[in-house]
């Protein structure tokens, strides 16, 4: 590799990849193949590229490298969730979740190394911020999640569905995460419908606005978790610099751009955030815009001092918004036996390796 820093192929464009080949006296047509074997074929190694000449692909190999997300770490529940731990080329950790949903599995993703924000209840918030993941390392836990789903249904359609809902927050990576949707949707990729995948958030309202404009093609869910902005100051810090009126007129014009409806989640804290009177003030923040509303049991994380709502609480949350004709889906705990919160196998598994490089 000569000693100079060799960057991952994957973070090259189509035209970026056809251009160095050009450069180098290649047919431009090679640039075509090549990418099809990254992403379409989602070839490991520039070896497996059989119908590129053997001169070509040393040329690849002495500029270019795999930065490949692998699977280091694998925890199965008792109620199907199995849990990935991947490790990055660099030795960092992510999670990858693949989650039962009826006959088939949803698959939950990373977009960063753990998180700036440090919402009060989530395992990740608690390990701080790394690095942003590349698209190649978002698109390898798609991947990876979705071969383990068809062999555990034994059908190549085993996954329904692709939620950016795991370590990080997708809209401060988000160009990784765009290239990566598109990667995922794209017939020359993954050739996932669009339709089924969708990017979680905090809400950042110029993010929101830059979603719709770039007409991303997948669905948009906003962790919302509280509509006073006293409260969910308490719970996402995050919210101080971008308030809720902000977040709304965000959506609105998301709504108004797209026409499509989006999905307010919703997780119930005993005694902070799931009374009758919170469940009136958010059906009148959806009074807005058209949405869902996923109701998530709360996956408890130690020392954080709060808990799950009872599931008494939790129905009468969701009658309460029925009766207002929302549409409402309880989306229960999974994983509970295997520390299913999001960030608390990849703190464990870096501790683990921490452990053995010492
Ligand atoms: Fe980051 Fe999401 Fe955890 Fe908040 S909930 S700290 S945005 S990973």
């Amino acid at each position: 590799m000569n000693g100079k820093s060799v960057s991952d192929i994957r973070d090259l464009s189509p035209e970026d990849i056809k251009s160095f080949l050009i450069t180098h006296d290649e047919k431009s047509f090679r640039g075509k193949q090549v990418f099809e074997w990254l992403w379409k074929k989602q070839c490991t190694s520039f070896d497996e590229m059989t119908d590129i000449p053997k001169a070509c692909r040393e040329l690849l190999k002495s500029n270019f490298t795999f930065h490949q997300a692998i699977q280091a770490k694998i925890r199965k529940s008792r109620d199907g969730t199995v849990k990935i731990g991947f490790i990055l080329h660099d030795g960092s950790i992510v999670e990858g979740v693949l989650i039962p949903s009826g006959l088939r599995f949803t698959a939950c993703v990373s977009s960063q190394v753990g998180c700036p924000l440090g919402c009060v209840f989530c395992a990740t918030g608690k390990l701080g911020f790394m690095r942003n993941l590349s698209a190649g390392e978002i698109f390898d836990q798609a991947v990876y999640l979705k071969k383990l789903a068809s062999e555990r249904t034994n059908s190549p359609a085993g996954l329904s569905n692709i939620v950016y809902m795991g370590m990080g927050e997708p809209m401060l990576n988000y160009e990784n995460v765009k290239k990566s949707v598109e990667m995922i949707a794209s017939a020359d990729g993954m050739g996932m419908s669009s339709q089924r995948i969708t990017i979680s958030s905090l809400g950042i309202p110029k993010m929101i606005r830059q979603m719709a404009d770039d007409e991303l093609k997948c669905h948009f869910a906003l962790s919302l978790h509280a509509t006073a902005n006293e409260k969910r100051n308490r719970l996402v810090p995050f919210n101080l610099r971008h308030p809720l009126e902000d977040i709304k007129e965000a959506l609105k014009y998301y709504y108004i751009k797209t026409g499509k409806r989006f999905t307010i989640e919703y997780i119930l804290f005993k005694d902070i955030n799931d009374s009758i009177a919170d469940a009136r003030e958010l059906a009148a923040f959806c009074k807005n815009f058209p949405v869902k509303v996923n109701l998530l049991e709360y996956n408890e994380v130690e020392g954080t001092g709060l808990f799950r709502s009872g599931p008494e609480k939790l129905q009468a949350f969701a009658d309460f918004l029925e009766k207002k004709n929302m549409v409402v889906n309880i989306r229960k705990s999974r994983g509970k036996d295997i520390d299913a919160a999001c960030g608390q196998l990849a703190g464990m598994v870096s501790s683990e390796i921490a452990k053995k490089r010492n």
